[in-house]
């Protein structure tokens, strides 16, 4: 007798629209490629419109938020029953955004709320590099654990980005120390932190965070949430047996993703099942289905 066929259990947490100008896609196609990859759902995270300018060229403005809910809203009833599509946000941290932040996530239903310090923005960079690469770095850790310790957070997100502004040069063993105090207040904090398969795509082409640090997050038993951070529909869920590797060699054995700004946790043995068997049967009833339109 054949095994029950398994029913989809895993979420992509971390994806765009095309409102934030550097992501292409409707989030439908999003949601379709999710089906194909055998995902339950998907949660729509994208860039956070900021009260000043902030690197508002990679991002909606305040004036285009209703309709970041609609089109999320939209692709949500067309893949109803199919795909679960729900809304979340990746909001820039830095200190003195926390005002605004509030306010902003006040204003809708989230499913999810990431929090991000994006080092590579100009802005950032004005205000806290100067020079000093090592210090920067060091700057960058601190505002991590900041950003968790607002409470504004579900999740902080792909915690070694820094490694982008530098690719040859970010090491984190020169900073472990306060790498690890930054990993010690996340953990006090209670937020989990995401890995980040976009990495792999971009020099230094590793997963965000690397094995270093991932090993110190597991260490601490803080929860960690996988996320493509896909800024076009074929990312959806890429990577994520990767991830999975990465995790299970270091002994992690369960996964989480949060709903109604809950942490759900799925074990990585049943989330890889699932992935494997829902998505090659929906991939195939999907192939029939186009052939017959
Ligand atoms: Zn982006
Ligand atoms: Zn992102």
């Amino acid at each position: 007798m054949n095994p029950p066929a398994m029913e989809a259990l895993l979420y992509d947490t971390h994806m765009h629209t095309p409102l934030c100008k550097h992501a292409s896609g409707e989030p439908e196609a999003y949601a379709e490629q999710a089906a194909r990859k055998g995902l339950k759902g998907v949660i729509f995270t994208c860039h956070s419109p900021m009260n000043i300018p902030y690197s508002a060229h990679l991002r909606m403005d305040i004036t285009q938020f209703d309709q970041y809910m609609s089109m999320v809203e939209r692709a949500r009833l067309a893949y109803e029953g199919h795909v679960d599509v729900r809304l979340g946000l990746e909001s820039d941290y830095f200190p003195g955004a926390e005002a605004w932040l509030t306010e902003l996530h006040a204003r809708a239903p989230f499913d999810y709320l990431l929090g991000s310090v994006h080092p590579q923005m100009v802005e950032y960079q004005r205000w806290y590099f100067n020079e000093d690469a090592q210090a920067f770095y060091r700057t960058y850790y601190e505002h991590l654990a900041m950003a968790a310790e607002t409470g504004l957070f579900d999740c902080i997100s792909h915690p070694d980005v820094i490694k982008f502004v530098h690719p040859n040069q970010f090491k984190p063993e020169p900073i472990m120390d306060t790498i690890a105090q930054t990993l010690d207040r996340i953990k006090a904090a209670g937020t989990a932190m995401e890995l980040n398969t976009s990495g792999l795509n971009k020099s230094p082409y590793e997963m965000y965070p690397s094995n270093t640090i991932l090993t110190e997050i597991v260490k601490r038993d803080i929860p960690i949430v996988v996320g493509s951070d896909a800024h076009e529909p074929k990312r959806v869920g890429a990577d994520f047996d990767k991830a999975f590797d990465a995790l299970e060699s270091l002994g992690v054995q369960h996964i989480h993703f949060f709903l109604n700004r809950t942490r759900q946790a799925v074990s990585i043995s049943d989330a890889r099942a699932s992935l494997r068997q829902t998505g090659g049967l929906r991939q195939l009833a999907l192939d029939f289905a186009q052939k017959f339109v």
